[in-house]
């Protein structure tokens, strides 16, 4: 009798693959447990078994196995249910999904990783180009091989950009082939007991008086531990005597000291826990019974409450329902609403039982919770964090909360699985039977639709906590502005007005810009000509702290010109501006106050995020400017004021969701305004002061816009009428580009004829010296879905088999956002 696994590598292949096992492996392997595997040459693969069985493969020969690496499985069933269904929806192999689902250091294999160091702080002014570009790249990810550091230089010799971040200490590489996970270890140090009676010690102090350094160190735990007759750390130890690791090397080598270990759990909770209860008001409460009757239909919810109207207390009671069912919950919310604010508002109520997921972790911390999951440990039973989080082992899950379920950085836009996590949670509570429910101030089309439809159960809470009125939103005309000369830099006379009312009343004010930097683009006035990126179609953007001309796609910094490049000509100008140029403009305004900046260049370390937001909620900053970093979920006290600085640039982006994004975006950092007693006031500057969706933000209406927007779609063939697959072709070679796209177009609109756009370049065409050019494949309602996937598959493998189109890559997008 013979036995075969069929295994899921971490590699984009179509199928699984199989492997020969003996009997005895057999008996003791299980699907979801990691194997070590040969695959090409000489290569070892991490491989997770899906299936057993006794059908040798049809084609080849099938190799043993190299290792079986764990003793239980580390995947449940449901896991690789959920991991087949997101290969088969989004397009892609399940070895994608698994590079994304598995905390890194459960990937061994035989090539290096990169990663972030723990305490990284990197400080852009201080890296080249190069080093940039991988610490920027390693924030968004946990870790890169190698080759792919390779990918995102363009070159081959990349080890001397690592060895220089492993030198500056902010990347760790790793080349190990076993386990990388290390439970944290702490070190303790005491005293030999042989020395312990006092004449011994007097001895031992003599002993030591021609090794001053020594001695001192022996006097600093004397001292601590008289006062605290605990183990002391060996940490505390050289903090308090000021000695280095040498010193007290030195003490532990001649048995005067012992040092030992002690394993701690990363991830402790140290707070205390309030018990304050949480007594929902009369509409919260109506809401509540309402979401919990849907939930016994089976029905998804979806929760349409206005900013402050006690979403977050509602989600709180449906979290303590399912535990008290004996069931984990998981809390999903956009990357940048991470916030320290909602975290500790859930472990204020549920204390350590919350655990944190966060892309910012380390590989360790990481493995850390997958276990607790896993374990089903009191520790795991709530789960909160971004997107990746639906990728837990779970293994009684009953709750689902999606938080600011309109958000697109819920769909992953890089690398492959590209998927949408709220969507696919929506797959994943169905596999458990869990209840989930999706909340928002401002629900996306496709939500709210589906709610109109049925398809989702509605409940609405339509007023703010404790009878706060919703904020006054004011339009101002900066065209006009303009021309009757009112304007202070980017500031409206009425804007600033409002700003000295507030910082007069010790009120905060936050403004809205979306854009970083100092202003965008530098233009000469002579000749026009713009500094562009040399790799990128686009314009470089003047960052003034450091004085430098960056592209935001790839990393490429010049200095500031003092002259056109072009023309030679020093009359230059700027068009359009950033976040770093209010801040500018505002600390000359009010020398004064305190003002605080909030984007991505401000917010790269671990905690600077939280840095800002803390020293913004303790009143240390009186003005808070930012990007939409600052729109999400933020519940601050004391700011009576909201400035969005131009609402144009929002409106103007060339997507069919530019509206409905905009509508949000506003509606959002309106809502951070006036959140207790006093009637918070929102100034829209535009230039279009009657465009229907700055009308739509004054007046609050949801609904409106909704309805508007709908009508638009359904002209247009857009979503939620019709659904889209993205198709997007990279290739350095510009005619290969153009030539690869029309074929694929070509074949696509045999079998779908005019659903299918393109293909066109997007408006950044080129980035990083690779061409794109995308196609657009839309699908009516009642085309089957799983059948179109497959003739676009079908064509993509013919496509790839084309030997001239060998350099050309193509990127599947479903559901792009
Ligand atoms: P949302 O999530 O809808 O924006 P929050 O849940 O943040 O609203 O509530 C806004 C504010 O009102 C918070 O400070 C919250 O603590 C408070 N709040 C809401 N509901 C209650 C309640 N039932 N009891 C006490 N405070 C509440
Ligand atoms: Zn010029
Ligand atoms: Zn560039």
């Amino acid at each position: 009798m013979s036995y075969f696994a069929d295994l899921i590598l971490p590699l984009p292949l179509e199928k699984r693959f199989t492997y020969s096992l003996t009997a005895e492996e057999a008996n003791f392997i299980q699907p979801g447990m990691r194997l070590a595997v040969p695959f090409g040459k000489n290569r070892i693969y991490t491989g997770i078994v899906a299936d057993i069985h006794q059908n040798p493969p049809e084609v080849y020969e099938a190799k043993p196995i190299h290792q079986i690496l764990d003793e239980k499985a580390l995947l449940t069933p449901e896991q690789l249910s959920f991991w087949k269904w997101i290969a088969s929806y989004y397009l892609c192999s399940e070895g994608d999904v698994m590079r994304a689902a598995l905390p890194g250091a459960f990937l061994l294999e035989s090539e290096s990783i990169v990663k972030l160091s723990k305490d990284a702080r990197p400080d852009a002014s201080e890296l080249n180009d190069d080093e940039y570009l991988v610490i920027e790249a390693l924030q968004r990810q946990s870790s890169m091989k190698i080759q792919e550091v390779e990918q995102l230089l363009d070159k081959k010799k990349v080890l001397p950009v690592i060895n220089k971040l492993v030198m500056k200490d902010l990347v760790d590489l790793n080349q190990e082939i076993y386990e990388q996970f290390k439970p944290k270890e702490v070190r303790y140090v005491k005293l030999n007991p042989a020395y312990e009676a006092e004449t011994e010690m007097h001895q031992l102090l003599d002993d030591l008086s021609r090794a001053p350094k020594q001695r001192e160190v022996l006097l600093s735990y004397f001292s601590i531990t008289a006062k605290s007759k605990k183990a002391l750390k060996t940490k505390k130890l050289l903090q308090e005597s000021g000695a280095s690791a040498g010193v007290l090397k030195s003490l532990i080598d001649k048995g005067i000291f012992e040092e030992f270990y002690e394993v701690t759990d990363r991830i402790n909770f140290k707070g205390e826990i309030s018990n304050h209860e949480i007594n929902l008001n009369k509409i919260q409460q109506q809401a509540f019974e309402e979401i919990q009757q849907n939930f016994q239909e089976d029905k998804v919810c979806l929760l349409h409450g206005v900013t402050s109207s006690g979403k977050t207390e509602i989600y709180i009671k449906l979290i303590e329902e399912a535990l008290n069912k004996g069931k984990q919950a998981l809390y999903l919310l956009p990357e940048i609403a991470l916030t320290t604010q909602l975290i500790k508002r859930l472990q204020n109520y549920f204390g350590e039982k919350v655990l944190v997921y966060h892309s910012k972790y380390s590989l360790n911390e990481r493995v850390e919770i997958y276990r607790h999951v896993l374990e089903n440990s009191e520790k795991g039973k709530i789960v909160i964090g971004a997107r990746s989080c639906i990728f837990l082992p779970f293994q009684d899950l009953g709750l689902v909360v999606v938080d600011e379920e309109h958000e697109s950085t819920f769909k992953q836009f890089d690398p492959a699985p590209r998927y949408h996590a709220r969507d696919s949670a929506v797959v994943l509570a169905n596999l458990f039977k869990a209840n989930i429910i999706l909340g928002s101030a401002t629900p996306s089309i496709e939500s709210y639709f589906n709610a109109e439809h049925n398809k989702y159960a509605l409940v609405e809470l339509s007023r703010r906590y404790g009878n706060v009125m919703m904020p006054e939103v004011e339009v101002v005309d900066i065209k006009t502005a303009h021309r009757k000369k009112k304007m202070t830099g980017h500031f409206s006379e009425r804007l600033l007005e409002e700003i000295k009312e507030s910082l007069k009343e010790e009120e905060q004010v936050i403004l809205f810009q979306n854009r970083r930097g100092f202003s965008p683009i530098m233009e000469c006035n002579t000749c026009g000509h713009s500094p562009q990126c040399p790799n990128c179609d686009v314009s470089l953007t003047f960052h003034s702290h450091n004085n430098q001309l960056r592209c935001h796609y790839c990393g490429y910094h010049i200095a500031m010109q003092q002259q056109c490049m072009a023309c030679g000509s020093s009359e230059i100008t700027t068009k359009g501006f950033g976040t770093e140029q209010v801040e500018t403009e505002l600390k000359a305004l009010f020398p004064k106050h305190n003002i605080g900046r909030m984007d991505q260049d401000t917010t790269r370390g671990k905690y600077a995020y939280e840095k800002i937001i803390e020293a913004f909620e303790a009143q240390e900053t009186d003005i808070l400017i930012g990007t939409q970093m600052l729109t999400k979920g933020l519940d601050f006290r004391k700011v009576s004021l909201v400035g969005i600085m131009n609402a144009d640039n929002l409106l103007n982006f060339p997507d069919f969701r530019a509206h409905e994004r905009s509508f949000q975006l506003m509606l959002q950092v309106a809502g951070r305004s006036g959140r207790t007693k006093k009637r918070g006031k929102v100034l829209i500057q535009t230039y279009n002061p009657y465009h229907q969706i700055i009308q739509q933000v004054s007046t609050g209406s949801y609904i409106e816009m909704y309805k508007e927007q709908l009508e638009d779609r359904y002209q247009y063939q857009y979503p939620p009428y019709f659904r889209l697959i993205r198709l997007t072709l990279k290739c350095r070679d510009y005619s290969m580009t153009n030539e690869a796209a029309d074929w694929l177009a070509r074949a696509l609109e045999n079998v779908f004829d005019r659903y299918i756009l393109g293909p066109e370049f997007p408006p950044v065409a080129r980035i990083r010296n690779e061409y794109y050019k995308n196609i657009l494949i839309k699908i009516p309602q009642k085309q089957s879905l799983g059948k179109t996937k497959k003739v676009v598959h079908r064509i993509l493998t013919s496509f790839r088999a084309i030997g001239a189109y060998r350099s050309v890559r193509v990127v599947v997008n479903v559901d792009p956002q």
